[in-house]
């Protein structure tokens, strides 16, 4: 027990409580109550997750990159549990390539999880199909309807090869109203121009420019 603590234990006064003091009620708190709770449904998720990704990974990882025109990495990408995530389910940082996801998040169980677990990596994918974008948009001296268009074609790209192996899939921007609400001018574009590319025809760029082209205020 450390000084800080019998001060606290002895204390009839209402003290204010030193910062280090808070720091071990948060920590004990977590480790006694709520940690081998949460710890217990990570390695849930883990455990029913870990077997849908060795399902469809083979798939999944070259239709993605041949999508993106962006090789698949070659070491593993490492993927970190949290109970909750705030104001998601998941996120990623890239360069290198972390992922965050929630064990608790009522969004992202059964085959949600195989999509969450592919758009998060497809963050590390999707740059240049971004650049390309950004290049067409400048030419045409015009903008895109939505400053983070990129990532709708990332929700549709992902959801769309996504679907094909897991069609009992309903993918998270339909069903939480993501092409009604955030991007209402996109998805008509996407099934126009984009996936044709995906079921494999024409290429990577003059998809992207006719997109372009299509959207451009
Ligand atoms: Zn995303």
């Amino acid at each position: 027990m450390t000084s800080s603590n019998r001060i606290w234990a002895a204390s009839t006064q209402r003290w204010p409580v030193p910062a280090k003091r808070r720091r071990w009620v948060r920590r004990t708190r977590l480790q006694t109550h709520w940690w081998p709770d949460h710890d217990r449904k990570n390695r849930e998720w883990i455990a029913a997750a870990t077997p849908l990704v060795a399902k469809h990974e083979a798939v999944l990882k070259p239709a993605l990159a041949r999508a993106f025109d962006t090789p698949w990495e070659k070491r593993p990408i490492h993927v970190e549990m949290r109970y909750y995530v705030t104001n998601a389910s998941a996120y990623t940082a890239i360069f290198p390539t972390l992922i965050t996801v929630s064990s608790s998040s009522p969004r992202t169980v059964g085959p949600a999880m195989v999509e969450v677990l592919f758009h998060e990596s497809s963050h590390a994918l999707i740059v240049k199909a971004r650049d390309e974008l950004s290049k067409e948009t400048r030419n045409r001296k015009t903008e895109l309807p939505y400053p983070d268009f990129w990532h709708a074609l990332l929700f549709y790209t992902n959801s769309e090869i996504v679907k094909k192996q897991l069609p009992e899939l309903e993918p998270y921007a339909n069903k939480y109203g993501m092409w009604q609400n955030n991007w209402p001018l996109a998805l008509p574009v996407f099934e126009k121009d984009w996936r044709p590319f995906l079921v494999g025809k024409g290429n990577f760029r003059e998809a992207l420019k006719q997109i372009v082209a299509d959207s451009a205020k």
